[in-house]
């Protein structure tokens, strides 16, 4: 196990300034036009695929750096430059470790290269779970997944929504129930492969923020998938359900819903992405405040604007140091006893959306317009308390949490 550290390693230093270069050089600057478009990125994919950036390599070093501070560094760092082109460069990354989590070492193999493809040919995947009818309660997917014994084949039919990357993805995973009545515990994840008849994208959302990045419905209509994409196998599947099925009668022990718990883990991640956000509009704010003078001054000597640079300062750090702790927690094993995963992201979020909304203030009626980004940052940073589970389910699992109460 890895001590816990607040300071990066020589190494760690060394990829943080790299990524900072990349987001600064080349994220940063194409975030106005992006945001405009509201259209996927796909020559900054590529930029970052050439370095490297995009690639389950690069992702992989850092989920396993025991020190757990890689992904929260390389997150901060990428959404610091912007977060909607930074989450088009991510968001494979949810579908990769729903693979990764789940898949058999075959099907690692076999998918996740497909997911990023290469430099020349870049590809993108989604991760759906979500439907209209099933937000915050994932419990309640309706979206059917069932077993065709003759063909070794599963059908799956349903509509999800809110997916990152969804329709355009070249590998889709698919959250669908096989046993409706076990809840989140009859769930299962299934892979649909390239050009697969049945699935389509259907609408594409026009949002508030994180524009460059490619919201859309996914419509399954008798989607046909081998028996080899279901993640983790049929054997795996089968011993699960009946476990499931022998607790639940034994007098219907209350069911963990296993997604939130297992989000848990994750959730310092879009913490660390938030982070990033904040500290960038921060930045903006405190230059500003320095330069833009009123009444013969720099408004940074009035203690009204410099008390809110310290206050977002301090939020910012605290912030940091929640996300830090619980992806150390994540990665070396120690169980979240106050769902300190939730808190950072919680607290990241919340701080995300104050900061960037003080930072329109300083900027006055500048922070207000396209000219300067801080108005894309507020806008963007909107989603951090919505995605990954909202803040009240944040407050939820963390009550709960911290009360013995079931997570339901
Ligand atoms: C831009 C974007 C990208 C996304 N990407 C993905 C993706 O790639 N894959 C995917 O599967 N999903 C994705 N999502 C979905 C996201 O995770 C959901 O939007 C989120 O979980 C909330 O669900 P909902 O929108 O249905 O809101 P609802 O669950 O309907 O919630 C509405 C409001 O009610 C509150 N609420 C609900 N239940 C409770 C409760 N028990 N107690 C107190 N308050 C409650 C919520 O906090 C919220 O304020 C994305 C969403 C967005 C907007």
């Amino acid at each position: 196990m890895a001590e816990f550290t607040m300071e990066l390693n020589d190494e760690q230093k060394e990829v943080r300034d790299w990524l900072h270069g990349f987001a600064a050089d080349v994220i940063r600057p194409a975030a106005a036009e992006w945001d405009e478009r509201e259209e996927t990125p796909w020559p900054v994919i590529q930029e970052a695929a050439k370095v490297g950036i995009y690639s389950l390599d690069f992702y992989a070093q850092q989920y396993f750096d025991a020190t757990g501070l890689g992904i929260p560094m390389a997150m901060e760092e990428l959404f610091w430059g912007d977060a909607g082109i930074a989450l088009s460069i991510v968001g494979t990354g949810l579908a990769a470790v729903g693979v990764l989590a789940n898949g058999t070492e075959e099907q690692i193999g076999t998918w996740i290269p497909q997911m990023y493809g290469d430099a020349n040919d870049v590809k993108v995947a989604a991760f759906c779970s979500s439907e209209p009818d099933a937000g915050s309660d994932v419990a309640s997917l309706r979206t059917r997944a069932v077993y065709d014994e003759a063909k070794d084949e599963w059908v799956i039919n349903g509509t999800k929504t809110w997916a990152t990357n969804g329709g355009i993805a070249n590998v889709h995973v698919v959250v669908a129930s096989v046993d409706p009545e076990l809840g989140s515990k009859g769930h299962a994840s299934f892979i649909v492969p390239p050009n697969t008849p049945g699935l389509a994208q259907g609408q594409k959302f026009k949002k508030h923020g994180i524009r460059a990045s490619h919201t859309a419905e996914v419509i399954l209509d008798n989607v046909r998938v081998p028996g080899s994409c279901l993640l983790g196998g049929k054997e795996k599947l089968d011993e699960r359900l009946a476990r499931a099925r022998e607790r639940a009668a034994k007098g219907g022990e209350r069911v963990k819903n296993a997604a939130m718990a297992t989000f848990e883990a994750s959730r310092p991640a879009v913490g660390a992405m938030a982070v990033g956000t904040a500290r960038a509009a921060y930045e903006v704010a405190l230059d500003y405040a320095k330069t833009r003078e009123q009444f013969g001054r720099p408004i940074i000597d009035n203690q009204g604007v410099a008390f809110q640079l310290a206050d977002m300062r301090t939020q910012i750090d605290a912030a940091r140091l929640l996300v830090w702790r619980a992806s150390w927690m994540a990665v070396n094993g120690k169980p979240f006893t106050a769902a300190e995963g939730s808190m950072s992201k919680l607290f990241a979020s919340e701080t995300a959306k104050k900061v960037t909304a003080q930072a329109i203030q300083i900027l006055g009626g500048n922070g207000y317009t396209r000219e300067y980004p801080v108005e894309r940052m507020h806008r963007d940073a909107a989603i951090y308390t919505i995605f990954e589970g909202t803040s009240e389910i944040q407050r939820l699992v963390i009550s709960r949490t911290i009360s013995g109460m079931p997570i339901r």
